[in-house]
Order: structure tokens, then C-alpha cells, then sequence
């Protein structure tokens, strides 16, 4: 690039997460003639990227192979034709991060949801009692992208009790180690401050159950200025007004938010890792059990089991550990036909394992 090019790029893109490491990722493209761009929206084989000389939409044709994990996605940057009708988006630089949800269909591909997500905001309303469970579901999902999770109890204006909303945000904080809690009023502004701060470095997304105030939330990190550039109408080339509905917006605040539809309702997905990390304190207890394969259920010398009998992990962290595992290794199987034997041998090693011990309690109880 030129240096008033790299320059332009630079100021014009730097409010959508563009920073010199992109530009590095970019430099083989740029030489080519190339426009970087952030892709804001993606239909129907084609996108709306926004370049430094504005929006423009592209095809995505060359990049749309029959891998829906490598299709172009909502917060990818691309490297864009200069010109042309259609113009052609010519590649998509390494994904930093990742969203990818499981589809419901038989044929189980994972779907690409997000890319280059950051933070990911876990909206949890207060005006309901915690599903500590749900909220685990959403971090082993969000940890597994390899975004830094967040969590927001929302309409903390429902609990204006100091000492029991601090009880709520220590238990949240119990069942989600290493991620940030804080509490917010979208209504009052409580801790909005410190939420804009919190999501001015990087890319977001807001996950959670409908109902939890994610629309809201949204709305007061946008504000309402940004909004209705949102709703504006624009003129297209036959002098019609076509609404556009960006999925991608710079905030007034810094940092940019991703707010698809799609991944409201995201199902977990090969989120081994992921729920690894959420359950930290489990997998760094198994590392001290007598067995390497153990499997934390009876086994002689198991420090989960000796840390539940001492009271030090809640035995409700143990049972939903064990819950999203099974789940996770369902979806995986879902996909892949060995997984699925393995698994069917696991079960029925386990059934026969559970048969066995069942009768030898029933014959020293008898
Ligand atoms: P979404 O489905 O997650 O997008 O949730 P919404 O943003 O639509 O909010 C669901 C409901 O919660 C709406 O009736 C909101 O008015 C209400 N709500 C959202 N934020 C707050 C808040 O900070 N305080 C109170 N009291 N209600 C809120
Ligand atoms: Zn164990």
C-alpha cells in the first residue's frame, strides 16, 4: 500500500477493529491492488463490506467453497476486487476467532456464525432466578471460539438490594472462572460505564436467553444516533430505498458489536476446550486423581469426589460438568460415524459396568 493508502485504510477502518497486525495479515493482498474490508453482512452469496471509501457490496463466489466452515461470515476481513460489476471479495484473511454453531439438521455440519469476535457478552437477567447450568452452556460456547467471555446480569435496577445482588454475582462468579461478572441496568445506566469501557477494545457479541435484555443492552451501547444510521435508507442503483441492515456496527463508545440474529440461538458446538475452562477448578482437581483415565464416579483416590465430600465443589458443578460433556460428545458424533461406535461401546461398556454395581450394593445390602 501506498503510505497515504495505508493511511486511509487505517483511519477510515480502525473504528471497525482494523489494527497493524490485519495490515500485516493484508500486505500480500495490498500488493496485488486489493481493498481491505470488514464484512458487515452476508446473503445469499453475496455481502456488504465496509471499506475505507464506504460500504460497497461484493460477491463471494471465489470464496464459497462446499465447506459452510469456510463460507464468508459476518466480522471477517477480506481482501476485495478495486472494481468490477459484480466486484468479488478474493479472499478472507485467518480467522482470529471463531462462532460456529451446530445445525439441527441430520447431516450435523457446523454452521460459521461470527468471526473475529472478541468479547463475548453473556446477558443473564436478574429478573429471573440464575440458571447457573444455562450460564455454563454459554461460556463453554464462548470460551470454545476463542472469544473472552463476559458475563452482564442485566436489570440489576430488579435487585437494588446491595448485599443480595453481590450474593448473585458471587455465585455467578463461583461457576464461571477466570470471566468477569458485572451487573447492569440498561434502565438506570448502573455499570453501562464501565460495560462501554469493558467492550471499546475489540469486536463483541451478545449471547443469552431471549428475554435477557440483549436488544436493550445493544441499544444503549449503540445509542440512539448510531441507530438510526442502522434504519437508514439507502437509494440503490435502480433509485429505489432498500433498508440495509448492518450486523456489524461501530460503537460511539469504541469497539464494534456483532448483533446477528443467527447466533442468538447457538447450541454448542466441538466445544471440548471450551468447556474445559469453564469447569477450570474440576480439571484441575481430576489432575490429582489416583487414575489418569478417571472418570470421577467411584474410583479409589479421586480428588473431585474426595473435594465434593469436603465441601469444597458444589456437587451441582460436578453433575453439569458431566451434563455439557455429554452433550458435546453427542454433537461431535452427531458428525462423525467412529465418535458415534465409540460412543455406543462407551455406553454399553458403562451400562454393563453400572449393571455390575448395582448387584454388588444390592448383595451387600442383602
Ligand atoms: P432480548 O430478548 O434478550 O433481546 O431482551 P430485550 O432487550 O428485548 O428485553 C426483554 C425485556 O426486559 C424487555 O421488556 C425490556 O424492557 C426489559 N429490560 C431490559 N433491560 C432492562 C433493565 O435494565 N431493567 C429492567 N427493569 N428491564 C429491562
Ligand atoms: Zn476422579
Amino acid at each position: 500500500m501506498t503510505s497515504s493508502s495505508v493511511f486511509s485504510a487505517f483511519s477510515a477502518l480502525a473504528p471497525y477493529g482494523w489494527d497493524e497486525a490485519w495490515a500485516d495479515e493484508f500486505a500480500p493482498y495490498d500488493t496485488e491492488g486489493l481493498l481491505p474490508g470488514r464484512v458487515i453482512r452476508v446473503d445469499r452469496g453475496q455481502c456488504d463490506v465496509v471499506t475505507a471509501g464506504g460500504v460497497v457490496r461484493a460477491d463471494t463466489a471465489f470464496v464459497t467453497p462446499h465447506d459452510p466452515m469456510r463460507v464468508v461470515c459476518t466480522g471477517d476481513w477480506v481482501a476485495l476486487e478495486p472494481g468490477g460489476n459484480p466486484r468479488y471479495v478474493r479472499a478472507y484473511l485467518p480467522r482470529r476467532t471463531a462462532f460456529v454453531r451446530s445445525t439441527s439438521s441430520k447431516r450435523s455440519e457446523g454452521q460459521i456464525l461470527a468471526a473475529n469476535v472478541d468479547h463475548a457478552i453473556v446477558a443473564v437477567s436478574l429478573a429471573v432466578e440464575l440458571d447457573l447450568g444455562r450460564i455454563e452452556r454459554f461460556l463453554a460456547l464462548a470460551w470454545e471460539s476463542g472469544a473472552q467471555p463476559l458475563v452482564v446480569l442485566t436489570k440489576a435496577d430488579l435487585v437494588p438490594d446491595a448485599v443480595t445482588r453481590a450474593h448473585l454475582v458471587q455465585d455467578v462468579e463461583l461457576s464461571a472462572p477466570g470471566v468477569t461478572v458485572l451487573p447492569v441496568s440498561a434502565l438506570g445506566g448502573d455499570g453501562l460505564d464501565v460495560l462501554v469501557a469493558l467492550v471499546s477494545g475489540g469486536t463483541s457479541v451478545l449471547l443469552g436467553q431471549s428475554g435477557a435484555g440483549k436488544s436493550t443492552l445493544a441499544n444503549a451501547l449503540v445509542g440512539a444516533e448510531v441507530m438510526e444510521v442502522r434504519a437508514a435508507r439507502d437509494v440503490d442503483g435502480k433509485g429505489r430505498h432498500t433498508t440495509t441492515t448492518r450486523n456489524l456496527l461501530a460503537l460511539p463508545g469504541g469497539g464494534v458489536l456483532i448483533d446477528t440474529p443467527g447466533l442468538r440461538g447457538v447450541g454448542l458446538w466441538d466445544a471440548e476446550t471450551g468447556v474445559g475452562q469453564v469447569f477450570a477448578e474440576i480439571e484441575d482437581l481430576a489432575e490429582r486423581c489416583r487414575f489418569h483415565d478417571c472418570a470421577h464416579e467411584a474410583e479409589p483416590g479421586c480428588a473431585v469426589l474426595g473435594a465434593i465430600a469436603s465441601g469444597e465443589l458444589a456437587e451441582r458443578r460436578l453433575d453439569s460438568y458431566r451434563k455439557l460433556i455429554r452433550e458435546n460428545q453427542w454433537i461431535v458424533a452427531k458428525t462423525d460415524a467412529r465418535a458415534r461406535a465409540e460412543l455406543r461401546r462407551d455406553w454399553k461398556r458403562r451400562g454393563a459396568e453400572g449393571k455390575a454395581a448395582m448387584e454388588a450394593k444390592r448383595g451387600r445390602w442383602r
